[in-house]
């Protein structure tokens, strides 16, 4: 299918969606010719979910960065927390920069069903983002239990604890899982600036993109639509929109 077939689909949904490939290019672009730093300069580190999918999927060229460093776990949240900032944030290049990648993901199928994709080798689709998907089937049947937290399903109960925070917003929605997705990346958005100002960088730049990655049909790709790009100055604290360049 082409490019623009595609993409017209994705955008049914994500107005503002690109490919992934198309999303990385942009950004070691804006890395070569904005700061003057070349891709092994930057310590990429990224916030999204474990989903095997998300490792087929991951764009080649992201390679050129050093890293990847794992940030996330189900749906993207940055379990790793402070500890996990702290770790790629002292492995970075002195004269280099951090780029933080984080947000929820979810599946779009070649004929536009939201939640779902086909995956290789299967004969039926399957859920995308599983954690998500799940836990919006329990707040509408009413499953979640405020607190409920356990060591064996760790992850998950945080999932499910942060749509159970944002339940009217979510159940009111046309399409709850979509709805569950922004809230799952408000939460992440969140977190992940809460961790930058918690953070010592030693480097020349900190980049954040936080965004929504759309997965596909084996055959489709993944496709990536941003919600924030900023460029932060280490030294003098300075915070730049840089969602331009991504688009
Ligand atoms: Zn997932």
């Amino acid at each position: 299918m082409l490019k623009k077939e595609r993409l017209k689909i994705i955008r049914q949904w994500y107005p503002n969606a690109i490919t992934t490939i198309d999303s990385v290019n942009k950004l070691i672009d804006f890395v070569e010719e904005k700061l003057d730093l070349e891709p092994s300069q930057i310590m990429l580190a990224d916030s999204i979910c474990s989903d095997d999918v998300n490792s087929i999927q991951y764009p080649a060229r992201a390679h050129e960065f050093l890293g990847p460093f794992k940030m996330g776990g189900l749906d993207g949240y940055p379990f790793t927390g402070l500890t996990g900032m702290g770790a790629f944030a002292s492995h970075v290049p002195d004269d280099g920069a951090v780029l933080v990648y984080y947000g929820p993901h979810i599946g779009i199928t070649r004929s536009g069903a939201l939640g779902e994709i086909h995956r290789f080798g299967q004969h039926a689709n399957s859920g995308c983002c599983g954690a998500a998907k799940a836990a919006t089937a329990k707040l509408v049947n009413k499953q979640l239990t405020q607190g409920n937290v356990t060591e064996l399903d760790y992850q998950m109960n945080i999932i499910e604890q942060i749509l159970l925070a944002q339940k009217d917003r979510i159940l009111s929605a046309k399409t709850p899982l979509f709805e569950a997705t922004e809230v799952i990346y408000d939460a992440i958005d969140k977190r992940i600036l809460e961790l930058v100002s918690k953070t010592t960088y030693k480097c020349k730049y900190v980049i954040l993109v936080g965004a929504i990655l759309i997965n596909s049909d084996t055959d489709m790709g993944s496709f990536n639509a941003v919600k924030r790009a900023n460029l932060i100055t280490v030294g003098t604290g300075e915070k730049r929109d840089i969602a331009s360049a991504l688009v």
